[in-house]
């Protein structure tokens, strides 16, 4: 058994560009093991996820040997002619005639309300009919309520790329439980994305990982993370955004689904992380460009983590926070304006938490 889908949003890289052969031969081993199905959007590396699905794969390969998901940025598309022209530039860069799933990218309250202002689902459909779109939905970041208002609205939609990992899975923020329940009720098929939650899942505390190893030692908290999403019977695809042949390789191989047992250890797995996670940060980046005082939000939120693990650390932490923040914006610069929680698709209280992070780590 495996779903597995190549997320082409962490590529490695070579000097000031990217590692294409290094890419190709991540693409072979992937296909070589049965994986077909490779997901980019429109914004991904500047643009490099979309050149590397024509570089490393329609350039190489038959088109009816691979399926390609694209994500368009209707959130920053104020006319059919943004849109438009954001399609004609993703076929022209992966080099394709047709996408097998169009989406569009990172719906939230404020995105969808773009979507439907100016129509985009329509833009969807008549690509749809013009084939050159098979299937065609969103990326969700969302709760199960507004999923459920935008599939009533839209049974157009084909299929909903949502965050399903073991720690959202009823997390009041992301509701990965409930939302696939919503798409299980309106029939939509599921794409899983962010399975180890931004790496979170990779780096477990020491107490969670050794109750992992000590039922399968063999397995790393990563294979347990894509092994939970994998086993659940409604998704489709999982994707996992891999950046080294190791990882493709390790991930690649199939499998059993968890047991029953195995899912329940990791839900006290879950009860642990909580414990020693302060902010439910996945480092995904999207509210950094729009901070008005150029703070890097994703990285002193992960230096403050890393300090609410062990606060002993709290100098390692503050020197990397002073020399971080001699180029950038501190924690203290910040306004409170709360633009950058617009864009945060885990719904965190960012000005919050950069206030508590100034008292910490500013003074
Ligand atoms: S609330 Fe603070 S961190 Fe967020 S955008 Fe405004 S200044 Fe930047
Ligand atoms: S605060 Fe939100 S948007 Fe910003 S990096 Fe973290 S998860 Fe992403």
């Amino acid at each position: 058994m495996n779903k597995l889908g190549f997320g082409l949003m962490r590529l490695p890289k070579l000097g000031d560009s990217y590692d294409w052969d290094a890419v190709s031969e991540m693409v072979d081993a992937f296909m070589a093991g049965g994986g077909n199905y490779f997901d980019t959007c429109y914004t991904y590396l500047d643009g490099n996820s979309d050149i590397a699905v024509k570089k490393c794969i329609a350039d190489r390969k038959d088109r009816s040997s691979f399926r390609v998901a694209e994500k368009l940025p209707g959130y920053s598309c104020k006319s059919d002619e943004d849109l438009q022209r954001c399609f004609d530039e993703s076929r022209a860069r992966c080099g394709v005639e047709y996408f097998d799933v169009l989406l569009l990218h990172c719906l939230t309250i404020r995105n969808y309300a773009i979507a439907q202002q100016y129509d985009q689902f329509r833009f969807l459909q008549e690509k749809k009919a013009a084939g050159l779109a098979k299937r065609i939905g969103f990326s969700y970041h969302g709760n199960a309520a507004l999923l459920d208002e935008i599939l009533t609205a839209h049974p157009e939609v084909d299929v909903v790329l949502l965050q399903i990992n073991y720690l959202d899975w009823e997390a009041a923020a992301i509701e990965s439980g409930k939302c696939c329940e919503t798409c299980r009720k309106h029939g939509k098929s599921i794409l899983a994305m962010e399975p180890v939650k931004g790496g979170t899942l990779a780096q477990l505390p020491e107490e969670a990982e050794k109750l992992l190893r000590s039922v399968h030692p063999d397995w790393t908290p990563a294979d347990w993370a894509l092994r939970f999403v994998q086993s659940l019977p409604d998704v489709e695809i999982v994707l996992s955004g891999m950046s080294a042949l190791s990882q493709v390789e390790a991930n690649i191989k199939p499998f059993q689904p968890l047991t029953e047992d195995e899912v329940s250890l990791l839900m006290q797995v879950r009860d642990i992380i909580e414990k020693d996670t302060a902010i439910a940060c996945t480092g995904c980046g999207y509210c950094v460009p729009h901070c008005p005082k150029h703070i890097p939000i994703n990285q002193i939120i992960k230096m403050y983590n890393e300090f609410s693990r062990a606060p002993s650390d709290i100098w390692k932490v503050k020197a990397a926070y002073r020399h971080l923040t001699l180029s950038e914006g501190k924690a203290s610069d910040c306004i409170g304006c709360r633009t950058c929680e617009k864009y945060c698709p885990q719904n965190l209280p960012i000005a919050e938490h950069i206030k508590t992070i100034s008292e910490k780590f500013d003074k």
